[in-house]
């Protein structure tokens, strides 16, 4: 029993030290993918649900790495957070995003605001929304264009500080939503202290609609509760008929997912915006 204890502890300690190598040398590769213009944005369309009519563009990220092909933000995020990477990755992912909107306003397109995610540790950087306010003014994108999605987390340990560049930032036109709605903290005060204009339902919620009891009753909730603050209702993960009817029938305005579409590359977005709707 004693030799089993060691065995065990040292596996424990080499997998771990793996597992810290793994770590770094990822911390590295994104620190060079960063350097040498490996992420990309895909953007998702988010469709009116009574008549498909593009409302916005989530942006969302993706890291072609020179060995691993495409890596899903799932594996890279978290580790881009802990390194404190997530700040420079974060202003690149605004930055990008804005300017594609104005290089398609340039050709006469018109477009619907586009949803950049941030992250806590973003937030918790220096002056985070001071930057967000100088690539707004750098990009030269109307504001009303900017929503950026927050998690409730984000919203826990607020600092008057900090509600007041929100509001400052909602003033100049952007907008804020929170991301994953239901699935964090509870506690909803949060909505009356920072300028929130949208929930957007988890898509944890979505994927049992419409035959799970639990999923349909707190969708319908969320979307009346949403109503009566005043406050749009997206639904996140729609990719089923059944899902759509039942999220327009509890009147959730807004739909994001793949039954409309998948989050595509600017070319194939473009073509949809010229059709202005989905089907
Ligand atoms: P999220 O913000 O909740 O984004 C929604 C995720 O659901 C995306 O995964 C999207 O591709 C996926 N999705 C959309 N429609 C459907 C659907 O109908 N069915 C299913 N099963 N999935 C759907 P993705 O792109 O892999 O992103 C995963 C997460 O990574 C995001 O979750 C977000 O938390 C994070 N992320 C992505 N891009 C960024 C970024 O630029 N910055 C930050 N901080 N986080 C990001
Ligand atoms: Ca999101
Ligand atoms: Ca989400
Ligand atoms: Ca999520």
């Amino acid at each position: 029993a004693k030799d089993q204890g060691r065995n065990n502890w040292q596996l424990y300690n080499r997998s771990l030290t793996a597992e810290t190598m793994a770590r770094i040398r990822l911390e590295n590769d994104l620190r060079k993918g960063l350097e040498r213009d490996e992420f990309r944005l895909l953007y998702q369309p988010q469709v009116r649900a009574d008549d498909g009519t593009i409302v916005g563009l989530e942006a969302l990220i993706r890291w072609q790495h020179p060995e691993h092909g495409v890596v899903s933000p799932a594996q890279f995020i978290p580790v881009a957070e802990d390194s404190g990477l997530i700040v420079a990755i974060g202003d690149w992912v605004l930055r990008t995003a804005c300017r594609q909107l104005c290089s398609w306003q340039a050709t006469g397109l018109e477009t619907p605001r586009v949803a950049v995610n941030v992250s806590a540790r973003q937030l918790r950087a220096h002056d985070f929304l001071g930057s967000v306010a100088a690539i707004i003014a750098e990009t030269g994108i109307e504001p009303g264009q900017v929503e950026l999605e927050l998690t409730e987390s984000i919203l826990m340990e607020p600092e008057a500080r900090r509600i007041d560049g929100f509001h400052r930032l909602r003033a100049l036109g952007v907008h804020f939503s929170i991301d994953d709605f239901g699935t964090g903290y509870s506690s909803l005060s949060y909505v009356k202290r920072f300028p929130i204009g949208m929930l957007k339902i988890d898509q944890s919620f979505v994927r049992g609609l419409p035959g799970n009891a639990d999923d349909a009753g707190i969708t319908t909730a969320i979307i009346a509760m949403a109503h009566s603050l005043g406050l749009e209702v997206i639904a996140e993960g729609v990719e089923t008929r059944a899902q759509l009817d039942f999220l327009r029938r509890a009147n959730c305005q807004k739909i994001q997912g793949y039954l409309f579409s998948r989050p595509r590359p600017p070319d194939e977005v473009e073509q949809l915006l010229r059709q202005g709707s989905i089907r």
